[in-house]
């Protein structure tokens, strides 16, 4: 049995596919795409959260103290007054984390729902999440997964075995573009969305952020538009907001941008695509 990293769990969730969900946000994340909202998801290690607005910079934290749990941290996580700090991540075994996201099955009967893993990377840490997806499969709980698709490939197809519906990101067509705004080359990303997309047979949706002078460009939605066909896509607006959670965890938001407006110039690249 396998331990994963898991930075949330949210329940309820209305936008991660069919019906009402549990999403499961694993950490870490290969990746370092400008943008991203989600800095907590990217180290697979658990880390402090500090809350800003709460924080009011007393230090008393910062005093050394004997609990066994703070040891890693070099900081207290039980003083602080204004409930502020925290760890973000925490380990669980495939066997916890399935008997959390069974407790909901009601709900997902009830709505036609069922359980999407995002992050972070969920692929990342594959073994964990292929072993809590074969155990909700043979409950008959619809699974989805948001994933940027960089994983070798044999570990995607024996991955995504018993995902339900899987939504891909494809960012940037270009490798050199891929390798500076997101850190890594996009080669196993394409091979890896060609299987989906061709052979796979499983539903997907395509999922194309919009960032300003980075993906929105003409030559790039254009290749992508050509890569996916007439695959579903969901074009994603880029959120000013994206850099909000940043100081939390101590690292500085790279990009700089004003909020995305949409306009109909990128639906044309695309054969079905909806603005979300
Ligand atoms: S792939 Fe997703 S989680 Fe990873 S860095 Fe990019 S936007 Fe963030
Ligand atoms: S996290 Fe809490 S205890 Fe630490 S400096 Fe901020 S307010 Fe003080």
């Amino acid at each position: 049995m396998y331990n994963g990293t898991i930075f949330d769990i949210k329940g309820f969730a209305l936008n991660d596919g069919p019906g009402i969900r549990t999403t499961v946000f694993m950490k870490g994340c290969p990746l370092r795409c400008l943008w991203c909202h989600n800095p907590e998801g990217l180290s697979p290690e658990p880390e402090l959260y500090v809350k800003q607005g709460k924080c009011t910079r007393c230090g008393k934290c910062a005093a050394s103290c004997s609990h066994e749990d703070c040891q890693p941290y070099g900081r207290c996580l039980h003083v602080c007054p204004n409930g502020a700090l925290s760890v973000c991540g925490s380990v669980m075994t495939s066997a916890e984390l399935a008997k959390r996201l069974l407790r909901d099955r009601d709900v997902y009967e009830m709505s036609g729902g069922g359980v999407t893993f995002s992050g972070g990377e969920p692929l990342m840490q594959h073994a964990f999440v292929g072993e809590v997806l074969g155990i909700l499969a043979g409950e008959g709980i619809h699974t989805a997964m948001e994933t940027s698709s960089f994983a070798a490939h044999d570990v995607y197809r024996k991955t995504l075995e018993h995902v339900s519906l899987v939504f891909a990101d494809m960012k940037l067509s270009d490798r050199e573009d891929h390798i500076r705004y997101t850190g890594v080359p996009n080669d196993n990303i394409k091979k890896n969305l060609r299987w989906l997309l061709d052979e796979s047979g499983k539903k997907c949706i395509i999922r194309v952020p919009l960032i300003p002078g980075i993906t929105d460009t003409d030559e790039n939605l254009a290749a992508i538009g050509e890569f996916v066909g007439d695959a579903e896509t969901e074009l994603l607006p880029y959120n000013a907001m994206a850099g909000a959670k940043y100081a939390s965890v101590g690292k500085t938001y790279p990009l700089s941008a004003d909020e995305y407006r949409a306009d109909e110039r990128i639906l044309n690249f695309f054969s079905h695509a909806v603005i979300r």
